[in-house]
């Protein structure tokens, strides 16, 4: 923010001689009517900003314009005299109402000549209409150079000065203009840093660039104002936080909004081909291969399947205005679960980000006002949706920064995906053949993420690049992909054999029959493998040697649980409850939570394990019906156990309705993000206490999850207090590392692998085999084939791993020999990377 000065220093709005306010030939000016200044016999014909501050009137003749400076000081400039009579002729405004402008910068072009002509005088003035605020003037004499030299300085009274343009409650303020640090400028990520930071303020928060803004609680107007590494903007906001929210802002923005922005600026990659920069498309020199960029890696054998975009009509006309609201929220609201859903089914978290990205825009503020504007004009709900979409997919689209333009393809994504819902037309399931490869202009994130994988081998567009959506989702689903392929794909009839080489981007037409051969060897050794695992499904974890190691499911609800027992999951070692709790306006009651935990008590039956988790939500997941701090760093703040344990009734709530599915399973509570005995007594304590009103028999075991690096490192003294612990690799490592676990640029480093959090893993599990308890582990390297000997050699007692896993876990365990594992674990916990880890490792499986 500016600085309050006790004086300020007007820059001459114009070139020419300086003249004493008195000798203007107006009383008006002359008696300081106006308030106190100086006025220029101008030689020059633009009048410049005498300082920073932002325009607060234009006269609609555009002869005369007021800037009002962050100390509130207004400086009132008149070109000429009675020229208001000119009626604007001769005038042309370079600004408006509204903008903040610099010391300099144009305000109003007139014509010299037409001016010196039709109007009395020439002469400009420069006055300072709140006077009361100056103790002192002091004008230059003589020839002054626009823009170059000080025309006025104005000495301020005492306690002038800390008087700002934000005054009463809806106060206003601005920032000076910031060099925006990001490498790639404001793209999709720190974009939406900055919306959600925005969005934690009342007052309207506008980014503005070169008289351009944007709203910055919007990250597809963010995004649409195409902001540009060394960009210089500004942070004007309106309101009754707008000082605190132009701060907090300019900082964020200073700061790279949650990039790293210290370093060089990274080596330019070729650029990834999209559908702008792909035209003309290399061609091969083999008439039988087309090429494209690689999205996704893998080969894929199969024939082609065109997929093409149901069409969605929509009638204009609304049905009333309340009516039209209705359906609309209602079809934001369901679009946002059904986000919910599909983020639930993709199990690595920084790729589930995209549709929670989706769900973001389900909110933005720029893309609501659109189609609320629209129903207003008495259009219907789905018209005026799909114009707010389609306005920001075009402008996106139509962006220089491929990244960004690329993000048009997610705003139609969520487009469509909300329109189906108005329109009540069923999301039609993609019916695809057998062994299909299928050929689109344009596919979504959400098709991407739907793809029935038992049918679709690969896919090519024709559009879209590496760096979208629908590739990092493709490489996160295993599916070899080709973007910006070579448009004669389109050509290929449906049923065409073709090989898809997604490393290489290249699509063989005609192959031979050697090569078909060979690749469908390759991938039915692998089809075998995963066969055997599951016919062996139910049959026990047990190593060469005859040791049984438990291994249960992660799941996230009911399907799951089901899902897991299907494929031979020995129980539940992590049940995530939060869902019961998310996106919802109030708590869940004890008897719609029991229920869900009965219900997947019973589909696992009185032999099976339950372990059930309680809630584990902080600042970064806020619950609407809880107030909840934004916090600083919320996966520092009060999350998990620590906010049950500040919200009392909400844990006792829980624990009750988990009790209550006692009967069931062979039920365990674990606690999540536990960090001191004192946490754990008091726990212990409520389980107890809940147990003996609900008067529960069953033995219920209580646990913690082994999450926080002192934990492990207190493990037995934990020990001696719980009945088992249950290891979350995904934040020991985030906390081992001081890695955010979802930071893009520290996907790589942040690395259960590494032997400081392995050699927690082991503190862990010896502290509990020393008190006869068992561990078990639920993080992500459970589910990680390479991690299984070393962790059985650690001595792990249970594997809780993503459901589909589970078959080849168990598979994998049978060929171990537990004292070999034992053997390797002794020698990688003395590695001292992660990088030797796994090097040590890959050398165990083929
Ligand atoms: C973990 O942290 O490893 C864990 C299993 O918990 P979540 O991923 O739900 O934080
Ligand atoms: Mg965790």
């Amino acid at each position: 923010m500016s600085n309050p000065a006790t004086q300020i220093e007007l820059k001459a709005p114009l070139s020419g001689v300086m003249v004493p306010l008195e000798k203007v030939p107006d009383p008006v000016f002359a008696q300081k009517m106006v308030g106190d200044g100086i006025s220029i016999d101008p030689t020059s014909n633009i009048l410049l900003a005498p300082l920073t501050g932002k325009v607060t009137q234009l006269h609609s003749s555009k002869h005369a314009v007021t800037i009002t400076a962050p100390s509130g000081v207004e400086v009132l400039m008149h070109i000429g005299l009675d020229t208001v009579m000119l009626k604007g002729n001769g005038f042309i405004a370079k600004v408006k109402e509204g903008d903040i402008v610099d010391v300099g910068q144009p305000l109003i072009e007139f014509d010299m000549d037409l001016v010196a002509r039709k109007a009395v005088s020439l002469l400009t003035q420069i006055v300072i209409t709140n006077s009361d605020l100056v103790a002192k003037f002091i004008p230059a004499t003589g020839l002054v150079q626009a823009g170059q030299q000080t025309a006025l300085t104005l000495q301020l009274a005492a306690g002038a000065g800390s008087v700002t343009a934000n005054t009463g409650a809806a106060s206003e303020a601005y920032s000076d203009p910031i060099k925006v640090p990001n490498h790639t400028g404001l793209h999709a990520r720190p974009s939406a840093v900055l919306a959600n930071a925005a969005k934690t303020f009342q007052s309207d928060i506008k980014l503005v660039r070169a008289g351009e803004e944007a709203n910055a609680k919007s990250v597809v107007a963010i995004m649409g104002l195409e902001v540009q590494h060394g960009d210089e903007i500004r942070v004007r906001a309106a309101g009754a936080d707008a000082a605190a929210a132009v701060k907090a802002i300019s900082e964020l923005i200073q700061t790279g909004c949650g990039e790293d922005v210290g370093g060089p600026a990274p080596k330019a990659k070729p650029a990834p081909m999209n559908i702008k920069t792909a035209k003309p498309k290399p061609k091969s020199d083999d008439p039988n291969i087309l090429t494209g960029v690689s999205a996704s890696p893998g080969l894929a054998v199969g024939n082609v399947f065109h997929v093409k975009q149901e069409e969605i009509t929509v009638v204009e006309q609304g049905e009333g205005q309340q009516v039209e609201k209705r359906r609309l929220d209602k079809a934001l609201k369901d679009a946002h679960q059904q986000l919910e859903a599909l983020k639930s089914e993709i199990t690595d978290a920084s790729k589930a980000e995209i549709f929670a990205a989706h769900q973001e825009l389900l909110e933005d503020p720029d893309l609501l006002a659109i189609a609320i504007a629209n129903i207003g004009k008495e259009k219907s709900a789905a018209f005026a949706w799909k114009v707010a979409f389609n306005t920001y997919a075009d402008k996106l689209a139509g962006l220089k920064n491929e990244v960004l333009a690329g993000r048009a393809n997610d705003i139609r994504d969520v487009g469509r995906r909300v329109l189906r819902l108005i329109a009540g037309i069923e999301e039609a399931a993609m019916v695809v053949p057998e062994n299909a490869i299928l050929i689109a202009e344009e596919l979504t994130p959400s098709d991407t993420a739907s793809m029935d994988r038992t049918k679709v081998l690969g896919f090519c567009t024709t559009g879209g690049g590496a760096t979208s959506h629908v590739a990092i989702l493709a490489r996160s689903l295993n599916i070899p992909a080709i973007c910006g392929i070579d448009e004669d794909v389109m050509q290929l009839a449906n049923g065409t054999p073709v090989i898809l080489d997604g490393t290489r981007g290249t699509l063989r037409k005609n192959p031979s029959e050697a090569e078909i051969t060979d690749i469908r060897e390759k991938q039915a050794k692998q089809a075998a493998k995963r066969e055997a695992e599951l016919a062996a499904a139910f049959q026990p974890a047990v190593t060469k040697d005859g040791v049984h190691v438990e291994v249960v499911a992660n799941i996230g609800g009911l399907d799951d649980a089901e899902q897991g027992v299907k494929l031979g999951s020995e129980g539940v070692g992590l049940l995530r409850s939060e869902f019961l709790y998310l996106e919802r306006t109030d708590a869940p009651t004890e008897d719609e939570q029991s229920q869900i935990y009965i219900d997947i008590a019973k589909a696992l039956g009185t032999d099976k394990t339950f372990v059930v988790r309680t809630l584990d939500v902080g600042g970064d997941k806020p619950l609407p019906y809880l107030p909840m701090p934004a916090e600083e760093n919320p996966f520092l703040g009060v999350r998990g156990v620590r906010l049950c344990l500040a919200e009392p009734e909400l844990l006792h709530t829980q624990v009750r309705a988990v009790l209550r599915s006692a009967p069931f399973s062979k039920l365990a509570i674990m606690f999540p993000m536990i960090t001191s005995l004192e946490e754990v007594r008091e726990v212990k304590r409520i389980v107890a206490e809940e147990k003996a009103a609900l008067g529960i028999t069953q033995e219920v075991q209580v646990g913690i999850m082994v999450e926080v690096p002192a934990t492990a490192v207190l493990a037995e003294q934990f020990a001696r207090e719980v009945d088992f612990f249950s290891i979350g690799t995904n934040d020991l490592t985030q906390y081992t590392l001081a890695m955010d676990r979802g930071h893009p640029k520290l996907a790589k480093q942040a690395d259960a692998m590494h032997p400081g959090v392995l050699n927690l893993i082991n503190m862990t599990v010896q502290g509990a085999h020393k008190h006869g308890k068992w561990v078990g582990v639920c993080g992500g390297i459970a589910s990680d084939p390479m991690a299984i000997p070393l962790l059985l050699g650690i001595g792990v007692d249970e594997l809780s791993a993503s459901v589909p896993t589970i078959p080849a876990i168990k598979a994998l365990v049978r060929t171990l020999d537990k004292a070999e594992c034992q053997k390797l674990a002794t020698e990688v916990l003395q590695l001292g990377t992660a990088a030797e880890v796994r090097a040590r490792l890959s050398q165990l499986v083929d």
